[in-house]
Order: structure tokens, then C-alpha cells, then sequence
């Protein structure tokens, strides 16, 4: 450039060329598309507010003097917690929980919340981190130490066998199931926690709406997505542009030019429960531009216009997701009037389920070959977990931990731990389950607890072991096939959050077992993907008729169908159990939800096929307006198809309406 302005003379051209170019690069201040600076929501008092929560509700199970496994992770938890800046998030979290509970329905934690006692004290889970342990919640009389409790080291507290209180009687309460805080927040206590619930579906909206009372109106936003255009369609746009054009490419020309277009902008979405909050004072262009997701001008849903991934140091991002669980369990506890948190965890039958078919009194004939009881309980009644289950044979809540732990991670069952229990190296309770197993498994061995949660980490990640970790394992005396199997794992779960779902479901199949209609009306509701009426309905023979028929047909199922076969399994259960169905009664079916009406269950007028939803909601609602006079008056006040009235009356459910109120008329006269 210096010879460009060599005609100005030396001095004139560098002070063109270098001074001056500096002097204006050093006036633009630097800008970045998006802030740098952190910018959490403010809540006053969080630090105080945590801490006296906490302590209140420790104080309440455990006694005026807590017993120091307690106390010394209570304050070691608090220290970490509130020393970095996390107590905001922690008492987001509890607000919201609580306000759900006040609302009559349970929350799930998911991810590695429940590692975290704080999270147990302060209500966010109802996972107990702490070791097993009794405890007298009427003398407050406690057992962290005795010989008993100690060998159900690395277990959970339900596991032990019932105890009374050696001071005042009274039975003692069993809890814990011994998950390192480290896998929450990392190994020094600084790691962003990302708290996530699972809310019931049906309350995920209240959930949100919610977050505007506590932030302020205006002060949060769907968190925003980027759809990106895949290899296909962008292929598919150059093919067509080709075509149409009437030019002729070579197939890897277009695929050249298809691979620039892949991953550019195609649609923007929105996160299935992400809410990103403002804090008050900002404003949130300084952060990103919002707009409506796919641009449609219709929905009230703002979101925010970046990717939140892009945003997320900065903002807040929480994670309320809608869940059936906890939708199941609010219509089983309306339906039977049992609290589902006083269910425990260790009932005999209940874990019979797991096993075999004992507790429902059938046998595996009766159940198309099946010889478990765990049908339609959540992560336990799928092909894969149910084999699972038939090679580990558990017996307590902790082994379905351990099961829930292997069939969530990725080359930790298959290729792994299956193996390595059938040459006989390690049994359910000692192979690698959840990231967790490793930590407490290495320490316990004596490796170095740094050390041990650095391979925790490697491990769960799929990175593997590294030299020096080999080293210090076998110098710890770890054995060879531990060392294996921690290599080939991919991808691991973490014990809190297989405990937490393992909650959830144990309280389920506690009600399948004692509770059969209530249990099997608020599954069909709920869960039951694709019911039908006609094929489920009409007795077991007619079922049994339709589950050969599909089974004839099993390489050509389409998806839907293959749903329909899986719930035509839990209702050929029930059949079996002795209960049976009662017709829809169109005046007094609901939309949605079986009912139990004497003993039997009738279904909602939505299990009646080409009937949606919405459909069904228009019954319900013309219904109100007393008896229908023919199938045209029926059809045109339901606003229903007459392919759906002519099957409702094949099937029987119009009774004896006649076709037109014409005809009636003629009837009459
Ligand atoms: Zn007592």
C-alpha cells in the first residue's frame, strides 16, 4: 500500500497508510453481536431466603440438633451454592415447584438436581442424596452409622428392612440413596447449575404463565430455536431448481451445491419449555430481537430471535417441560383419594411386578407369552427394558435405579454391563450403572477423590480413560474388567435422575397393582397413544382376534398401528385381571378420560376411531343440551363426520336413534 501512495512522498504516504488507518481502527469501539456480561434475574434476600428454607425443612425431619452427616453437607452445599452466585436459581426453582404442589400436582426433577441436598431440603426434588439412613421424625432419633445401615452402602434407605425407633417406638422413616453433590456442580462447587423440571403436561402452561408473576409481566420469553436445512432438502431445493430450469447437472455437481446450502436458516421454533428471563432494568434488544416462531403473526407465543444457545451465558434459561408422569399421578390420587406420596418404596408386590406376573394373578398365557408384570409402568414396559429386567432380576427400589441407569446410557447395557454380568465379573449391584457408580466405586477403592471425579467425567462423556487414570486405578486394585467397561461406554445417566423417575414410576405401578380400574382408566387417558374402540372394546375374544391379526401382519405395521398393538397388550391385561369395559354412553362419556362407572370402565368418547379431540369435545358440549332426537340431529349438533356417526351407530352407541328427524315426525303421526 505504501507503494500505491509513494507519490504523496515518504512521510505524507506512511502517515496515510499506518497512522492514520490505526487512529480510526482505535476509535470503533468493539462491538459483538450479542452482550458479554451475565445478567441473572434478581430475587431479594435469595441467599437468607435458601438458607432459612432449608434449614426449616432439615430441622423438621431431622430435630433441633442435626445429625452431622446433615448439617456438614447442608452447610458444605449452602457455602458453594451461595458463594457463587446459584441461590437465585435454586429459589426460581423452589417457587415454582411449590406453587405446582400447591396446585395439587408433584414435580419430577430431571438431570442431576436430585444430587444436590439443597435441592432436597428446599423441595425442588424429592430425591434424598444423602447416604441410607433412618430416622425418627417424632423423636428425631437417627442411624447414619450403625453396622445395618452401613452395609447398604452405595444403596438406597427403602432398600433396608423396616425398624421401630429404639427411643420412642414409633416406626422409623427410611431415606437416602447416596449420590455425590459433585455430579450436580462439579468437583470445586462452580459449575452453572441447570435445574430442569417435569412439570404434569397439563400444568406445564400454568407453569409458565407463572414465571410472569414472579419475573414480572413482559420479563420473559420463550427460549427461540433455528431449524437448519438438512442434506436432503437442500439437495432437494438444487435438484428442483435444475428442473425446472431445464438444466442438466451431473448428480455430484448438485451435490456440491447442495452441501453450501447445508445447515443455513430454514425455520425458527421454539425450545418445548425453555423460558429466558429479563431481569428487570434491561432491555432486551440489548440482548436479541424477539419475534413469533415461523413468523406466524397469529400466536400470542413470543420467542427470543437468536438461538437461545447463543444468548444463554448471558440470560437465564429455564427448563419447565410438560411430563405425563405427574399427570397420571394427580388423576390416580383424584380417582382413589390416596396421597402418592405416602406410597412406599419397598412394597413386596409392587417389586414383584418387575420379576413376574404373581401380583396380578394371571399367568404368562393370559398375557400373549408375556411373563412380567411391568406393561405400561413408564421406562419399564418397553421390549428392551423388560428384557433387561428378565437377565438382572431385581429385587429392591436401588436395583431399579441401577436398571433405570443402564437403559438410559448409551453402550452401558448392550456391549457392557450385559456382557460383563453374564461372564460372571460383576453382578446388577456392581456393574457401572450411573456416572455416579464411578465416582463412589473409585473412592471407596482409595483412588484420590479429584482423580476419581476427573474419570467420572471422562467416562460419562465417552472419552475413555486417559494414561495416568489407568495408572492410579490399578494402583487402587480397580480390576481389569472395570477398566473395560468404562471404555466403552458412550454416553451415562445420572443416578439422580434415574432415582427421581424411578419415584414416579414405583408410585404408578403401586397403583396397577392395588388399584387395577384406576390404574388402567388414567393409563388409557393418559398414556395410551393409540386406543381404539372398536378393536379394544368389545370383549377379549374380539381383542384377541385383532392381536393375532396384527401379530400376522408384524413386518408390515405401520408405526401407528404398532402403538395400537402395544396398547391392545395392557388391555388384553386387564381382561385378563377380570375387569372389563361398559359401552359409551354418548350423554355421559367424557372427551378424554375413562371413567369408572360399577366396576367397569367406559371409555372417553375419543377412543372411537376418525373421533378427535376437538371432535369429541363437540359431543360432550351438545350432549348438555338434552337427548338427541336422530343420527342427523346428533351429527349436525356434534359437528362430527357421518363416516364417525355411521361407525357410532354400527358399533352400537347411538342406540336406537332414528336415521332423520323426519322419519320421527312420520313416526308420530
Ligand atoms: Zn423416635
Amino acid at each position: 500500500m505504501l507503494e500505491e501512495f509513494k507519490y504523496l512522498g515518504r512521510e505524507k504516504a506512511r502517515e496515510v497508510v499506518i497512522t492514520n488507518t490505526n487512529k480510526i481502527a482505535d476509535m470503533i469501539e468493539r462491538i459483538s453481536p450479542v452482550r458479554p456480561d451475565k445478567c441473572p434475574p434478581i430475587i431479594e434476600n435469595s441467599d437468607k431466603d435458601l438458607r432459612q428454607i432449608c434449614y426449616d425443612k432439615a430441622h423438621s425431619m431431622y430435630g433441633p440438633d442435626l445429625p452431622e452427616p446433615v448439617s456438614s453437607r447442608l452447610e458444605r452445599e449452602l457455602n458453594s451454592i451461595i458463594g457463587n452466585g446459584f441461590a437465585v436459581m435454586y429459589i426460581i426453582a423452589q417457587k415454582l415447584v411449590w406453587k405446582s404442589n400447591e396446585d395439587g400436582y408433584l414435580v419430577g426433577s430431571r438431570g442431576s438436581v436430585g444430587s444436590s441436598f439443597v435441592a432436597t431440603m428446599s423441595g425442588i426434588t424429592e430425591v434424598n442424596p444423602l447416604a441410607a439412613h433412618y430416622y425418627c421424625d417424632k423423636c428425631f432419633y437417627s442411624d447414619f452409622d450403625s453396622e445395618l445401615v452401613k452395609s447398604y452402602a452405595g444403596k438406597s434407605g427403602c432398600d433396608m428392612p423396616d425398624k421401630l425407633c429404639p427411643n420412642c417406638g414409633e416406626m422409623l422413616k427410611k431415606d437416602g440413596h447416596e449420590i455425590p453433590f459433585e455430579t450436580f456442580l462439579g468437583f470445586y462447587g462452580d459449575k452453572e447449575p441447570d435445574i430442569d423440571l417435569n412439570f404434569s403436561g397439563e400444568y406445564q402452561n400454568h407453569a409458565h404463565d407463572y414465571t410472569e408473576v414472579i419475573f414480572g409481566a413482559g420479563q420473559t420469553f420463550r427460549a427461540g430455536t433455528i431449524g437448519t436445512l438438512a442434506e436432503k432438502t437442500a439437495f432437494g431445493y438444487v435438484y428442483k431448481y435444475f428442473e425446472e430450469k431445464e438444466i442438466h447437472k451431473r448428480r455430484a455437481e448438485m451435490e456440491r451445491i447442495s452441501q453450501g446450502c447445508v445447515g443455513v436458516r430454514r425455520t425458527t421454533g421454539q425450545h418445548p419449555g425453555g423460558i429466558v428471563v429479563l431481569p428487570i432494568g434491561e432491555e432486551i434488544y440489548s440482548f436479541t430481537p424477539v419475534q413469533r416462531p415461523a413468523n406466524d403473526m397469529t400466536t400470542q407465543t413470543i420467542t427470543t430471535h437468536f438461538d437461545y444457545h447463543s444468548i444463554d451465558h448471558n440470560l437465564l434459561k429455564l427448563d419447565i417441560l410438560g411430563h405425563d408422569d405427574p399427570t397420571m399421578i394427580r388423576m390416580l390420587e383424584d380417582l382413589t383419594g390416596i396421597d402418592a406420596k405416602t406410597i412406599r418404596f419397598d412394597d413386596e408386590k409392587v417389586l414383584s411386578l418387575f420379576k413376574d406376573l404373581s401380583a396380578l394373578k394371571i399367568s404368562k398365557e393370559d398375557l400373549d407369552g408375556c411373563d412380567l408384570g411391568s406393561l405400561g409402568v413408564p421406562e419399564f414396559g418397553t421390549d428392551f427394558v423388560m428384557q433387561m429386567l428378565r437377565d438382572t432380576k431385581p429385587k429392591t427400589f436401588s436395583d431399579l435405579v441401577r436398571i433405570s441407569g443402564l437403559s438410559h446410557g448409551t453402550d452401558v447395557w448392550l456391549n457392557n454391563a450385559q456382557y460383563f454380568i453374564a461372564q460372571g465379573n460383576c453382578e446388577l449391584s456392581t456393574a457401572i450403572c450411573t456416572r455416579d457408580d464411578i465416582m463412589t466405586f473409585l473412592i471407596h477403592a482409595g483412588v484420590e477423590k479429584g482423580l476419581a471425579f476427573k474419570i467420572m467425567e471422562s467416562v460419562r462423556k465417552g472419552k475413555g480413560l486417559q494414561e495416568n487414570m489407568e495408572v492410579a486405578m490399578r494402583e487402587a486394585g480397580v480390576p481389569e474388567w472395570y477398566m473395560e467397561s468404562c471404555k466403552r461406554i458412550k454416553y451415562m445417566f445420572p443416578k439422580a435422575h434415574a432415582a427421581a423417575y424411578v419415584m414416579m414410576a414405583f408410585r404408578i405401578a403401586y397403583f396397577k397393582v392395588y388399584y387395577p380400574l384406576a390404574y388402567y382408566a388414567a393409563f388409557f387417558s393418559i398414556r395410551a397413544s393409540s386406543f381404539n374402540y372398536e378393536l379394544m372394546c368389545l370383549g377379549r375374544e374380539r381383542l384377541e382376534y385383532h392381536i393375532a391379526d396384527y401379530k400376522k401382519r408384524s413386518n408390515e405395521l405401520t408405526a401407528k398401528e404398532q402403538d395400537t398393538l402395544k396398547d391392545m397388550k395392557l388391555v388384553l391385561e386387564m381382561y385378563a385381571r377380570g375387569y372389563d369395559f361398559m359401552p359409551i354412553d354418548i350423554y355421559s362419556a367424557k372427551a378424554r378420560y375413562f371413567q369408572i362407572i360399577d366396576g367397569k370402565l367406559m371409555p372417553s368418547l375419543s377412543t372411537i376411531d376418525g373421533l378427535g379431540d376437538k371432535a369429541a369435545d363437540g359431543v360432550v358440549e351438545a350432549a348438555k343440551n338434552g337427548k338427541f332426537l336422530s343420527r342427523e340431529d346428533f351429527k349436525q349438533r356434534c359437528k362430527v363426520s357421518s363416516t364417525v356417526a355411521d361407525l357410532m351407530a354400527e358399533l352400537g352407541l347411538l342406540g336406537d336413534l332414528p336415521i332423520s328427524n323426519q322419519m320421527s315426525l312420520m313416526d308420530f303421526l
